[in-house]
């Protein structure tokens, strides 16, 4: 992973002000880097039973997408509210000013699912947090939380303590 740790682009106060953000838009852009990314979280998975993988918008569906692919399995979205169309369920997540809210179709997944979610980068873990109650509201099963990028200092992982979190890089 040295190469994807090098090309990770470190952005001071964006959004804003204090948040040193990290950048994954040159591992995109890199073949040998974005391939490296999916092939070790394909091969993670490749022989656990796995048959959904969920991306959470927007920057995990890159990601899951492409997992998906490789493993053959169904990939599920995330999304944020306003965007799907049918049913859904829906778990709310406190950010550092106010809160957001993820859905997904309530006919996405089913109690039979093996479910990995995928996003690219775990902070508070606020957002993983309500990704694993959807998958819990749709009665599926959760394989593992994982991430691109874990930023330790931020507790994520605490937060999210009972559940089985994997990153493949921290800072
Ligand atoms: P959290 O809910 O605090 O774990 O935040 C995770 C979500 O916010 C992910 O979807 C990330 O893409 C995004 N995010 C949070 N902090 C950063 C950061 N420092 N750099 C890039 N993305 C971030």
């Amino acid at each position: 992973m040295d190469l994807v740790r090098a090309l990770v682009r470190d952005v001071p106060d964006f959004p804003k002000k204090g948040i040193l953000f990290r950048d994954i838009t040159p591992v995109l852009g890199d073949a040998a880097a974005f391939r490296q990314v999916i092939d070790a979280l394909a091969g993670r998975y490749a022989d656990r039973g796995v048959t959904k993988i969920a991306g959470i918008e927007s920057r995990g569906f890159v990601f899951a997408s492409a997992v998906a692919y490789v493993l053959g399995c169904g990939f599920v979205i995330l999304r944020k509210p306003g965007k799907l169309p049918r049913p859904t369920y829906k778990a709310t997540y406190a950010l550092e000013y106010g809160q957001d809210t993820l859905h997904v179709h309530q006919d996405a997944l089913a109690a039979a699912d093996q479910v990995v979610v995928l996003d690219d980068l775990i902070a508070t873990g606020g957002t993983a947090k309500a990704a694993a109650e959807l998958v819990g509201m749709a009665g599926a099963t959760l394989v593992e939380l994982a991430f691109v990028i874990e930023l330790t200092a931020l507790g994520g992982r605490e937060r999210l303590r009972g559940l089985p979190v994997f990153s493949l890089l921290s800072y």
